[in-house]
């Protein structure tokens, strides 16, 4: 590659990379229709999962729904968030049939006032993990088709009523799981010079670029509203580049920085407030973790030994309250005990002031990596595992619509060894630990510069059982899902 194909590379060291500037890359970004043109080969693939779920073999490694969720799409989802940014967010398909409704249905109400925080996102969230232990939707094509209708209908619903970009903001789980995750991506969307806004008038990325002398908008502006000269990391930034378009200073980019760098710091951000003061983002930023690990757990054989004791122990015959007692534990007791301890034992050893909660709030934001650690570790085990399966499967779809076009099904075609990959997973974790130790001791030299590691030691224990817990996750026998190793 050429110094003069990437021109942000010639300027000064200390210039970020911007990807908008990269050719064609750039092109492609800037142009009014990208957004769509992305999204489209996302919604043709939906339909087809739905209707091979719906209609097609009831084994799951064969059927496009469950290998394309839970192999494919999961996967390239971390993989990219952890080597660019939330660009699933970018060609998001259920974003394109609201925007097609929205030609018919206009949105009459805001989002409710009491609602606008992540509560009900976090809920749904812990949902989804729940529903997909209980349904087993990996095995499930039927299930795993309407879980993607059931997605399409609730889009439509909250934003056919409400204005802006409320299901992205307020309710997507899979969208508040970008936006965590995007917190450790190398790229962000950001303005270039802040001078340039410093002497804008119009704020047209906020508010939108406007008809001269009407109040027509013809280009979006945020809808997540983010402002871009106060916004701070890719919290809540779904990468639509709306603002990109309506800026007419050409002023934002897509800018390289530190992953993590965002956690570690806690300004006034737009559009999101403080950190410190964001119950609902701590507790998506502990489920996002703590449900790393819980998913994870799910898919090794200890897992069903430990619901038979519990259903013996309680004469529970139903797996549902059994679920319900470990999703309990994992989600809410462990949390509440592993990090309460820590928050009380940094505070009577650093002398660091203040009640409990906050300083729970604070420290939250530093497991992420560790947390991302796992998930990357846990798709990406799948992923690999099951690379090539994506070919027989999709040679057995277009076969059952009479002609075998693609030829016949390839079904011997899996994935890399399991052994490699647990090498990959080990890698990740290795990464999430180091993250989150990094930003547990930023905060902790910020918070006792005196004795900053006294502040950081319980929380770096915490960090420590996380994370030999996940090693210990991914050695253990693992159910093969949606691939036919498993039979
Ligand atoms: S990003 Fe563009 S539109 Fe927004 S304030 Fe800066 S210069 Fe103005
Ligand atoms: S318009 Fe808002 S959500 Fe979209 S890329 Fe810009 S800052 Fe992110």
């Amino acid at each position: 590659m050429t110094p003069s194909l990437i021109p942000a590379l010639e300027t000064h060291d200390s210039q970020p990379f911007d990807l908008m500037l990269v050719p064609g890359l750039g092109r492609l970004f800037r142009w009014r229709h990208a957004r769509p043109v992305l999204q489209a080969p996302l919604l043709i693939i939906s339909i087809a999962m739905i209707l091979h779920g719906l209609f097609g073999p009831t084994l799951a490694p064969k059927n496009l729904a469950t290998t394309l969720s839970w192999l494919h799409f999961r996967g390239l989802l971390v993989l990219v968030l952890l080597s660019a940014g939330n660009f699933f967010c970018l060609a998001c398909p259920f974003m394109l049939v609201r925007q097609m409704a929205r030609r018919f249905l206009k949105p009459r109400f805001n989002w409710p006032r009491p609602l606008r925080n992540k509560w009900i996102s976090v809920a749904l969230f812990a949902l989804i993990l729940f529903v997909y232990e209980l349904f087993d939707l990996w095995s499930s094509p039927w299930w795993t088709a309407w879980l993607i209708v059931a997605y399409f209908l609730t889009v439509l619903v909250v934003d056919g009523f409400f204005k802006h970009a409320s299901f992205c903001k307020f309710v997507c789980p899979i969208g508040q799981f970008n936006f965590v995750a995007s917190t450790l991506s190398p790229f962000e969307v950001k303005v270039r010079k802040q001078e340039v806004c410093t002497s804008c008038d119009t704020k047209d990325c906020i508010r939108g670029r406007r008809a001269p002398s009407s109040d027509l908008v013809l280009i979006r502006g945020c809808e997540l509203a983010l402002f871009q000269p106060r916004k701070v990391g890719n919290l809540d930034c779904t990468f639509c580049l709306d603002c990109v378009h309506a800026c007419p200073h050409d002023n934002i980019g897509i800018l390289s920085r530190l992953p993590g760098e965002e956690l570690l710091t806690d300004p006034l951000r737009s559009g999101i407030g403080y950190f410190s003061q964001r119950k609902d983002l701590a507790a998506l930023a502990i489920v996002f973790t703590f449900g790393a690990l819980l998913n994870a757990f799910g898919m090794v054989s200890p897992v069903y030994a430990v619901e038979s004791w519990l259903g013996r122990l309680l004469h529970l015959r139903h797996e549902a309250p059994v679920l319900g007692l470990i999703f309990t534990c994992f989600l809410i007791l462990e949390p509440v005990l592993l990090l309460g301890l820590a928050a009380w034992l940094a505070r009577a050893w650093s002398g660091v002031r203040g009640a409990l909660l906050p300083l729970v709030v604070r420290y939250s934001y530093g497991i992420v990596p560790l947390g991302f650690g796992m998930w990357l570790a846990h798709y990406s085990f799948h992923f690999l595992t099951g690379l090539y399966t994506i070919v027989p499967v999709t040679q057995n779809a277009v076969a059952s619509l009479g002609r075998p076009l693609l030829g016949l099904p390839r079904w011997t075609l899996t994935g890399l060894a399991p052994n490699l990959v647990q090498v990959i997973e080990v890698g990740f974790l290795l990464l999430g630990f180091a993250g989150s130790l990094t930003v547990i001791h930023g905060l902790a030299e910020d918070d006792a510069p005196e004795k900053p590691l006294r502040a950081f030691l319980p929380w770096a224990t915490v960090c420590l059982i996380l994370w030999l817990a996940s090693m210990w996750l991914i050695f253990q026998p693992m159910e093969m899902r949606a691939t036919l190793m498993s039979g």
